[in-house]
């Protein structure tokens, strides 16, 4: 009975998913999205729409202070500096090398089939492409100006850089900031609560995220994409399958087969939100409890991770590159493919995971080697669907680096890893309200006023 409670959650969530997509697709393929319809205005537009939106406010809500209290937490947990350095380099090097590999090996099988030759080159839609910030001020944009603002704005690397700053002067005061620290514990638990609670609607709102997105998909323009959209997805997986998995085996020597069947949820996560920040609360509560990584190098790897590493979106953008190279005829050549790779990698460093922004990149990609921009017009249209699943690959990449870097610092409890029912708490065993804990609370509000 315990078991199968335990279970609930993410079966319920993949069950979400599923009836998303055949809800989308009776009303896409039976065309009752049409304007001005019932179905259109008040399912799909307005219940879909609202609980789905709402549903990502509340993920996004909890994003900067839960990073903000972990990383407190994480820092002052490992009270080594030294070692901070060291998950830093390595989470850094092997976000880098990850997401190189990526556009490598989208390019290679973009290229070895020719996706795109011999196509023509009309499209309706157009894109005008937007500026991605220079690496120069993605650099200074690390120290943060105003540390509020920022977090504010969410804007992620400076509120690493923030925390971290916190952390370490915390234990720098030592002793007497004993209390703060803490407290930054007791906060920490609390937004790993608030985690639980937004994880216990997920199901519903998958469902209204995913049949909202598969009922507005253009299906015939799908079609009209074939090459591009198999190759893209093909793609993706050998990096998810082949290319991650061999990363893990090969730096941690931990199980592939359970790394995939714990990471579904933070999957599904990924690809209803189309966006690997909204996802970090997911991701990171997958990482330490499922994963058994220590939060120490949770909490730094899996935000910095959602921010810097992009596989998926690399390999979008190593793809679209062959395809539109080929269908206004442009030959890159190597050099022209090194210089993409080059930029993808770059770009990835300053642009947060939030959706749609693989298009901003590619178009700063294009801008460097000559392409058209008006070429990534011709696949707008499949970029949401696409978006959707280069972030569940995207995370995927976040939760293997971080599994990694735990295991070679050993901040790793590889029991729990192994253990397959480990931390899948059903939301009706961790929502629970102890009964005696409201007359204490109550109590203690008391006591404090008596003390006046
Ligand atoms: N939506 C992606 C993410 O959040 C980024 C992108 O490819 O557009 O990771």
């Amino acid at each position: 009975m315990e078991k199968q409670q335990k279970m609930s959650l993410t079966a319920k969530v993949l069950l979400g998913m599923a009836l998303g997509i055949a809800v989308g697709l009776v009303i896409n393929m039976a065309s009752l999205n049409a304007p001005g319809s019932f179905i259109n205005d008040y399912i799909v537009n307005g219940l879909f729409l609202v609980v789905g939106k709402m549903f990502v406010n509340a993920l996004k809500m909890l994003v900067v202070p839960l990073v903000f209290f972990s990383l407190i937490c994480g820092v002052c947990g490992i009270g080594d500096i030294k070692m901070l350095g060291r998950v830093g380099g390595k989470a850094f090097a092997l976000y880098m090398m990850t997401t190189a590999i990526a556009i490598a090996t989208a390019i290679a099988i973009a290229a070895t089939l020719g996706i795109g030759k011999g196509m023509n080159q009309t499209s309706d839609a157009t894109f005008t492409g937007k500026e991605a910030p220079p690496l120069t001020q993605v650099f200074i944009d690390i120290i943060p100006q105003n540390p509020i603002h920022a977090m504010a704005n969410g804007d992620m690397l400076p509120i690493i850089f923030f925390s971290i700053l916190v952390g370490i002067s915390l234990l720098l005061v030592g002793h007497k900031a004993k209390s703060f620290v803490e407290g930054a514990e007791i906060a920490n638990e609390v937004m790993m609560k608030m985690v639980n609670i937004v994880m216990a609607v997920a199901p519903y709102a998958v469902f209204a995220l995913i049949a909202k997105a598969v009922a507005d998909l253009g299906i015939d323009l799908l079609a009209s994409l074939a090459g591009y959209v198999l190759v893209l997805v093909g793609s993706l997986m050998v990096h998810l399958f082949i290319t991650l998995m061999l990363v893990l085996k090969f730096f941690s020597g931990l199980s592939p087969l359970t790394f995939l069947k714990k990471i579904r949820n933070v999957q599904v996560f990924a690809f209803s939100t189309a966006s690997s920040n909204a996802t970090i609360p997911v991701t990171m509560k997958t990482v330490t409890d499922r994963f058994g990584v220590n939060n120490s190098v949770a909490s730094f790897t899996v935000p910095f991770g959602a921010t810097i590493n992009m596989d998926g979106t690399a390999i979008m953008q190593g793809v679209a590159t062959v395809f539109i190279a080929n269908v206004y005829n442009v030959d890159l050549g190597i050099a022209g493919y090194l210089t993409v790779i080059l930029m993808s990698v770059l770009a990835s460093i300053g642009t947060a995971g939030v959706p749609g922004v693989g298009l901003i990149m590619l178009s700063m990609v294009f801008a460097q080697v000559g392409l058209p921009i008006e070429g990534i017009g011709l696949v707008l249209g499949v970029d949401r669907l696409m978006d959707m699943i280069r972030t569940a690959v995207n995370v995927s990449g976040d939760a293997v680096v971080s599994t990694v870097v735990a295991k070679s610092e050993r901040k790793i409890d590889v029991s729990v890893f192994n253990d397959p029912d480990a931390g899948s708490i059903g939301p009706e065993d961790s929502l629970h309200i102890d009964s005696t804990v409201g007359a204490e609370m109550a109590e203690a509000i008391g006591a404090t006023h008596d003390k006046k």
